[in-house]
């Protein structure tokens, strides 16, 4: 019998958004889904959306308000769980598709989470330590009534760290009326944060790349590797690339380009960025005014490591490395998915390549609720393992589907979460 779906206004997208590219991934792994395909539509839209007002008051007395966003996507495999990114991009389209990643991405290494996403429409670098503190306790009590340890646990995302952690399990704990370490994961050690999990995202993006290389019978010693973003993600796995023997050729940020075909030093662009915020001015490197032009760069591995949309179209037949590895979330449009894969280049997709970061708030989460911490070693350990497992397990159906790394971790995932909605079944 035909279903009538209506679709929420806010589901359509208008242009192809990061909510338009997920729900073309979406159709792409449809087909694959055999029996379980009449669920499809529970993934086609977020189970809960909150917007916030947040209003502060600034440090010279005026008041002014923020549009934040908590969006729990799926929560059929246990609790919501993903970031809080601040930026003054942030879009609820965003964060649905933010949030439908995490879904997706939690379920392709088989953690035992749904997927959720918040944001609010700030810049950061505008506002004075104070102001963000209030912002962030403001936002944290207004999402108050919807997360929580065993309901949906934030953590850090773009421009948000292990201090707005801090303050977010704060905030929540002191309306809880009792310290809960779980909410957020993320935070100080000092908090009951996890060792390792600051490195998480980059040293996950590092261990897809070396299963790939191996695949693709590449040596990562005397690679050459451009990396868009310098940021946590970015810059770790640039470093970890680095100490394994490959040479940093390229560093794209949101200011400028820099190259060294002899590669950039790793440790000492982390140290100037640090002190100057930027990549912009470093020496032993030339800068690059054109930014397109990063994409054209001579290189073995690309890291997008910034921003939804990247790579797209206009810039897909310009790559020349042979492995791409999506240290962002959303990096590269479902034309350029084409392109590449008509180009043979390799895209190890987000939802595995930069899915470290969501592991190691699995480990923090579960040592919050034992109150036993374990050690780096034993943490690192086990990452490398589940990267490593899910990277087979997704090969292995790429292979025999004769489908992308993405869509083939999109079918297990989906297939996962769609037998849990199914075998929940539907209440009431
Ligand atoms: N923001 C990270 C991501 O996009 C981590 C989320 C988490 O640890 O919950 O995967």
């Amino acid at each position: 019998m035909p279903v009538h779906h209506e679709t929420p206004s806010y589901l359509t997208p208008t242009e192809i958004g990061p909510w338009g590219i997920y729900l073309e991934q979406i159709d792409r792994v449809a087909p694959h889904l055999g029996a379980l395909s009449r669920w499809i539509e529970t993934l086609k839209r977020p189970k809960r959306i909150l917007i916030v007002d947040v209003p502060i008051e600034r440090d010279d007395g005026t008041i002014v308000h923020y549009e934040g966003y908590r969006v729990q996507h799926n929560t059929s495999r246990g609790p919501g769980k993903g970031g809080v990114r601040f930026h003054q991009d942030v879009t609820l389209s965003e964060v649905m598709a933010l949030s439908a990643w995490m879904t997706v991405k939690n379920a392709a290494i088989n953690v035992p989470y749904g997927g959720a996403k918040g944001g609010i429409r700030v810049d950061p670098k505008t506002l004075s330590q104070g102001e963000l503190q209030r912002m962030t306790r403001r936002y944290t009590s207004e999402i108050n009534i919807i997360i929580g340890p065993t309901k949906d646990i934030p953590a850090p995302d773009v421009n948000t760290n292990e201090q707005i952690m801090a303050w977010m399990m704060d905030t929540y704990s002191m309306n809880q009326g009792s310290t809960s370490s779980g909410v957020v994961t993320g935070k100080p050690i000092s908090l009951g944060g996890s060792l390792g999990r600051k490195e998480a995202t980059g040293r996950g993006v590092f261990i897809t790349g070396c299963e790939a290389a191996t695949h693709m019978g590449m040596e990562i010693h005397g690679a050459r590797v451009a990396v868009q973003g310098f940021g946590n993600v970015g810059a770790i796995a640039a470093r970890l690339f680095a100490e394994a023997g490959a040479r940093i050729v390229a560093v794209q940020d949101h200011q400028t380009t820099i190259v060294n075909s002899n590669g950039l030093d790793i440790p000492a662009l982390q140290k100037h960025v640090a002190e100057c915020g930027s990549v912009a001015g470093f020496k032993n490197a030339d800068e690059i005014t054109d930014r397109s032009a990063f994409w054209g760069v001579d290189c073995d591995i690309l890291i997008p490591a910034a921003l939804e949309k990247q790579i797209c179209e206009t810039n897909a037949n310009r790559i020349k490395a042979k492995l791409i590895l999506e240290g962002a979330n959303g990096p590269t449009t479902p034309a350029a998915d084409d392109i590449l894969a008509e180009r043979n280049i390799l895209v190890v997709p987000d939802v595995l390549a930069n899915a470290g970061g969501v592991t190691v708030s699995y480990f923090e989460w579960v040592q919050d609720f034992s109150s036993f911490f374990w050690t780096e070693e034993e943490i690192n350990a086990r990452l490398a393992r589940i990267m490593r497992e899910a990277f087979a397990a997704i090969w292995e159906v790429a292979t025999e589907k004769r489908i992308s790394l993405r869509t083939a971790a999109f079918v297990i995932a989906c297939t996962r979460v769609l037998q849990a909605r199914e075998m929940r079944g539907l209440y009431p």
